[in-house]
């Protein structure tokens, strides 16, 4: 079976073509080819919808056997419409995103949410595939806490647990959501680049003092909001995925020193790293999921 994957974010759209032989078995997910194009979000949504047809189109896409999307914004688990979607992607909101892509291709798509599309992809063939229950944690621009509750894949598998705005600190940061102290002020890339040091690698590689305690209390940051996901959840495995993961070799051994000597749930990196949205989404059309779409 070959299938199309396709990751639409607001700087970029990546597509994968996956070859799947078991549809069940995680090792039988190959990505033969891989595309990067520009989103060119700001032109609007034309555009956008334009760009995600390119990225379909760079693959031989007539003999493929599926195709699914996994965009940003809010996305109806059981239309693939679009129901919200900030300015990152301006206009798709209302866009009946898998069914205009559907009619222009002549086959069903699915469309799911990216980080639903991630938590899927680490949760069946990824960090997670061995655990019967997962919590994603995504450190990005905030923090997104995506927790699979189980592996049957229906409406209820996938909590969006918010905890990315579970209050650290009364009276703390300002957030965007019009709270203060929450998590993603302190527990995210941004956080780390405005407290710390723009350039990332330069914070995690800093030999000056007032660098590692931002660096010593984001370990203690960290590892609160995971206690408190565990306690709330009970996941069998935390996984850890965003930007910041991507230089994991320069801080995940002394975050882990912290997260350690509190709790015992294991927690890895994320393993799939850019591609988990569209192997998720392709591994959830293959097994007969979002069957309403
Ligand atoms: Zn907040």
């Amino acid at each position: 079976m070959l299938a199309i994957g396709v990751d639409v974010g607001g700087t970029s759209i990546k597509s994968a073509l996956i070859e799947i032989g078991d549809k069940t078995v995680a090792e039988s997910y190959k990505i033969l080819k891989f595309n990067t194009l520009p989103t060119q979000a700001q032109e609007g949504r034309d555009t956008i919808v334009k760009n995600i047809e390119r990225s379909i189109q760079t693959f031989d896409w007539k003999s493929c056997d599926m195709i699914a999307v996994a965009s940003a914004g809010t996305i109806d688990w059981n239309s693939g419409d679009v129901i919200f979607a900030t300015n990152s992607l301006p206009g798709f909101t209302g866009l009946k995103l898998s069914k205009v892509l559907s009619e222009r291709f002549g086959k069903r798509v699915i469309a799911v949410n990216d980080a639903v599309g991630a938590l899927i992809g680490e949760g069946f063939l990824g960090a997670g595939k061995k655990a019967d229950s997962a919590m994603m944690f995504t450190l990005g621009t905030g923090l997104g806490v995506s927790f699979l509750t189980n592996k049957t894949l229906d409406s209820t598998s996938v909590v969006d647990t918010k905890l990315g705005h579970f209050k650290l600190y009364e009276g703390g940061r300002e957030c965007a959501c019009g709270d203060r102290g929450c998590a993603e002020r302190y527990v995210s890339a941004t956080a780390l680049k405005k407290y710390g040091n723009e350039n990332l690698y330069q914070l995690f590689n800093s030999k000056d003092v007032s660098q590692k305690i931002v660096l010593k209390n984001f370990y203690k940051d960290f590892t609160r909001v995971c206690l408190k996901a565990i306690e709330e959840y009970s996941p069998e495995r935390i996984i850890v995925g965003g930007g910041v993961i991507e230089m994991a070799e320069y801080w995940w051994q002394s975050f882990l020193k912290e997260y350690k000597s509190c709790a015992t749930t294991p927690i890895v990196c994320a393993s799939l790293g850019n591609k988990a949205a569209s192997l998720g989404c392709v591994y959830a059309m293959a097994n007969g999921k979002f069957e309403n779409q």
